[in-house]
């Protein structure tokens, strides 16, 4: 339902807690973060109900994290619970995904790949996940290569906004969407990527909106964007003039 993620900034929770609450009025049942830190460790925290609760959970953790992702979920696949919330994780541990949307056609693709592979969740998003994780290992692809494999085998009526971190590249969040809003906030003090505008405008003001079929890297002091296609593009932010 609502995605935050932030990069390149010194202790990421108070970013991503605070962009949570902004995107409250939407409606959610389950909240969620990941954090990682430039320097090692890393940390993922999900809970039940407000985001307070998530608040709560995720401040007893001690690790200052330089980059994270954080979720609020509205279940559609999947009851309320834990496990379900936001960010999902592959089995090995490697990657954290954050989704907005709907895989329509999740039970065949865990079907035809994910046979024996162990699942935490009942969500379509950890289909998504897993895959990638599976592509990675299997086909020796990098993080954003598997990311795209994983991508170009979901249904066309399937929308989404993801929003992901590999362990490997713990300062780099990943992105995609299609039918699901995404932007991109940049600054030269971090660069974040939101499902709304207003959850990260503490960070900035100025935001690139992606295309259905983007794919994005967001690095703290870079933004690399690619077409459907895979064709490298430059897309222009726009400031927006509002208080925060
Ligand atoms: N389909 C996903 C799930 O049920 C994401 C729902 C959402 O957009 O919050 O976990």
């Amino acid at each position: 339902c609502g995605i935050v993620g932030v990069t390149g900034v010194n202790n990421v929770l108070p970013y991503l807690l605070k962009g949570l609450e902004k995107l409250e009025y939407r409606g959610y049942d389950s909240a969620g973060v990941y954090v990682s830190s430039d320097k090692g460790g890393d940390y993922l925290v999900k809970e039940k109900g407000r985001v307070s609760a998530l608040e709560a959970k995720a401040k007893k953790e001690t690790l200052i994290g330089t980059a994270g992702i954080a979720h609020t979920r509205w279940a559609t696949h999947g009851n309320v619970s834990v496990a379900n919330a936001h960010p999902q994780m592959s089995a090995d541990g490697r990657f954290y995904l954050v989704h907005n949307g709907v895989i329509e056609n999740y039970l065949e693709l865990k079907k035809q790949y994910l046979e024996g592979v162990h699942f935490e969740s009942e969500t379509d998003t950890e289909v998504a996940v897993q895959l990638v994780a599976k592509f990675a290992k299997d086909d020796n692809l990098s993080g954003i290569d598997a990311f795209r494999k994983m991508i170009s085998l979901l249904d066309g009526n399937s929308a989404y906004g993801f929003l992901m971190m590999d362990r490997r590249e713990p300062d780099v969040l990943l992105t995609a969407k299609k039918k699901s809003p995404l932007l991109i906030g940049v600054s030269d003090h971090g660069n974040a990527v939101t499902s709304d505008a207003a959850a990260m405008l503490d960070l900035t003001q100025d935001f690139i909106e992606l295309v259905d079929g983007d794919v994005a890297l967001v690095k703290p002091h870079e933004v690399e964007i690619f077409d459907e296609s895979g064709q490298k593009v430059e897309r222009k932010p726009f400031h927006l003039d509002i208080d925060p």
